[in-house]
C-alpha cells in the first residue's frame, strides 16, 4: 500500500503520474498469482489551482505571516469555499476523470466526505497581515486530528483508488483546509502504508533551492530533524511532514519529481530524496 501527494506547485502537470499510476496499478494487477494489487491512495492539495480561481473571482488570496515567519493562506469563509470549489471540486474531479480514462476506478474525496479526515481548528492564529500584527479569528484552517482508515479500506477493499483532497472537517462539523502533505502523512500512517511519495516540482531536497544538481539522495530517518535548515518556505513543511510519516511507521518516505514520465515508478526505484531507517 502507498500514499502518493501531488503537489499543485507551478510546473505539475498531473498526466504523467496518472498514466505511471495506471501502469503500476495493472502491473500489480496482472502479477504472480496470489499476489494482491498494489494499492494507492492519492492525495493532493491545489493551492495554485485556488490562487487562480480566486483570483478569476475577484478576490484576490490573501496571506499572513505567523510571528515566527511562516506564510500561510488566510482562509476565511469566503476563501474556504474557493478552496471548496478549485481543490475539492475541479482538481479532484479532473484527477479523477484522468484516472478512470485509463482504466483505474478512482474515487474523489474531501476530507469532509464520510468524515474522512477531522482537523483541530486554528481558533486564534496570531499574524502579520499587510504589515499589521493581529489576531485572525475566522480563519477556518487547522491541523490533522484523525483519518477515517475503515472507509479507506473499504474502499480499497471495493478495487477503488481513494484521491483526497486536503480539506477536512472541524469538531463544529465546519469544513477546513488542512496542509495537504502532513493529510498525505497522516493518511500513510493510519493505513500503515509501506511507502509515502511526494511529487513536486523539485528533484527532491536540494542543498541549494536554486540548484536542481544539488539532490541529497539518502536521508537516514534519525538525521531527519538535522535537514530542516536546508529547506525553505514549503519544503520545510514537506520535512515536517516526512518526519511525522516516519515516527508514524512508515518505514520510506521519498520526495521526488512529478515533471518527468514515470514520476512513481523512478521515485519507487530511489529518484529523488529517500529518507529511510
Ligand atoms: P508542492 O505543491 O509540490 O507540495 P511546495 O511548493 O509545497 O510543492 O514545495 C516545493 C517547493 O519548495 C519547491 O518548488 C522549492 O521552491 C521549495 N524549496 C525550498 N527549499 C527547498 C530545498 N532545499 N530543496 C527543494 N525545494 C525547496
Amino acid at each position: 500500500m502507498l500514499v502518493v501527494k501531488l503537489g499543485g506547485a507551478a510546473g505539475i502537470e498531473p498526466g504523467a503520474l496518472v498514466k505511471d499510476l495506471a501502469d503500476c496499478l495493472k502491473g500489480a494487477a496482472a502479477g504472480p498469482a496470489g499476489r494482491t494489487a498494489r494499492e494507492v491512495v492519492l492525495v493532493h492539495g491545489g493551492s495554485a489551482a485556488a490562487d487562480e480561481l480566486a483570483l478569476a473571482l475577484g478576490q484576490p488570496p490573501r496571506h499572513y505571516m505567523s510571528p515566527s515567519g511562516v506564510k500561510s493562506r488566510y482562509t476565511d469563509r469566503a476563501a474556504l469555499e474557493v478552496l471548496l470549489m478549485a481543490c475539492a471540486g475541479r482538481l479532484n474531479k479532473l484527477l479523477v476523470e484522468a484516472l478512470q480514462k485509463e482504466g483505474v476506478n478512482a474515487v474523489g474525496l474531501s476530507g469532509l466526505d464520510g468524515r474522512l479526515i477531522t482537523g483541530l481548528r486554528k481558533k486564534a492564529v496570531k499574524a502579520v497581515v499587510d504589515g499589521r500584527t493581529v489576531v485572525l479569528r475566522d480563519d477556518y484552517s487547522g491541523r490533522l486530528e484523525a483519518v477515517n482508515a475503515p472507509l479507506l479500506r473499504l474502499l480499497l477493499s471495493a478495487g477503488c483508488t481513494p484521491v483526497i483532497s486536503s480539506l477536512a472537517l472541524s469538531e463544529a462539523g465546519e469544513a477546513l483546509n488542512l496542509d495537504a502533505d502532513r493529510v498525505a502523512a497522516g493518511v500513510a500512517c493510519a493505513l500503515g502504508a509501506e511507502a509515502l511519495v511526494f511529487l513536486s516540482n523539485v528533484p527532491g531536497l536540494l542543498r541549494d533551492p536554486a540548484d536542481a544538481r544539488s539532490l541529497i539522495s539518502r536521508i537516514p530517518a534519525g538525521k531527519l530533524a538535522s535537514f530542516q535548515g536546508v529547506a525553505q518556505g514549503r519544503m520545510k513543511k514537506k520535512l515536517l511532514a516526512a518526519a511525522e510519516a516516519v515516527a508514524g511507521g512508515v518505514e520510506r518516505v521519498i520526495i521526488a519529481d512529478a515533471r518527468r514520465a514515470r514520476p512513481l515508478t523512478l521515485a519507487l526505484a530511489g529518484e529523488g530524496t529517500v529518507i529511510a531507517a
